[in-house]
């Protein structure tokens, strides 16, 4: 698929929009392997997740870059217009079981960005809320619309700056009881596998039952 545009929208986060494959579909939160049509390239594949709409005529991926890896997404860096990159199959991941709380870590913001874009599609945004762990302020992916899209529901939380705005630290039980009404609803985490771990353990503790919690590694 052609490269449409990309561009950085935090310091080391790529928004790559392609032409989308004729009857390729997919449900929010699901992803698919991408390669990059460039000799030496061609097998090397890595999952990454749709953030347009099913009903977008194009696709999107959000994706954070490691240049110290030398693997895919430094390669990602050197694309321009009209590159194209190879599309495998969708599938699975988060999909959206009800009205909750997203926790995000990262890039793993990158299926509930898709969730909460469709969710505010259908008018169904309701009382999500989505709690979000960064390093810094400029590592907040698409700030501007999350604002926007949920208000007051839309918690920061930093572990590298101290801001006036934000949360400074690590989610923990403490913050968990502090900005959540209630804990009989939905739990969806995606993040770097210790800190999903981390608060998987701390909404147990707190009493949530494991059926209420999706989780997806990124
Ligand atoms: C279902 C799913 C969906 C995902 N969706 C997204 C998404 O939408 N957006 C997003 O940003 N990410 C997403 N990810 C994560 C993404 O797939 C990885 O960040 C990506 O594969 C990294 O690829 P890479 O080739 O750049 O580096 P890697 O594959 O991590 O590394 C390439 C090579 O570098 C070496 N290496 C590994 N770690 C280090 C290190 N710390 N220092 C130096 N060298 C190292 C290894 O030899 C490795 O083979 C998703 C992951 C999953 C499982």
């Amino acid at each position: 698929m052609k490269i449409k545009s990309i561009k950085h929208i935090t310091p080391d986060v790529l928004q790559i929009v392609t032409k989308k494959p004729p009857n390729y579909n997919f449900t929010p939160g699901q992803a698919t392997e991408v390669a990059i049509n460039k000799t030496g390239w061609k097998d090397k594949k890595r999952p990454f997740t749709f953030t347009s709409l099913p009903v977008d005529d194009y696709l999107e991926f959000t994706i954070k870059t490691y240049p110290p890896h030398k693997g895919i997404t430094n390669e990602l860096l050197k694309l321009k217009k009209d590159d194209e990159l190879i599309l495998h199959d969708v599938f699975g991941a988060i999909t959206y079981k009800g009205e909750g709380v997203f926790i995000a870590g990262g890039a793993g913001f990158t299926p509930f960005i898709c969730i909460l874009r469709y969710l505010q599609l259908k008018n169904e945004t309701g009382a999500n809320k989505l709690i979000f762990a960064n390093k810094t302020k400029e590592d907040i992916i698409l700030k501007t619309e999350f604002e926007k899209l949920l208000g007051e529901n839309f918690i920061n939380i930093l572990s590298d700056e101290v801001t006036h705005e934000y949360a400074h630290g690590q989610i923990d039980a403490e913050f968990l009881k502090a900005n959540i009404n209630g804990f009989n609803q939905q739990f969806y985490i995606c993040g770097p596998p210790p800190m999903m771990e981390a608060i998987v353990k701390q909404l147990t503790t707190i009493g949530v039952i494991e059926k209420a919690i999706t989780t997806e590694k990124i």
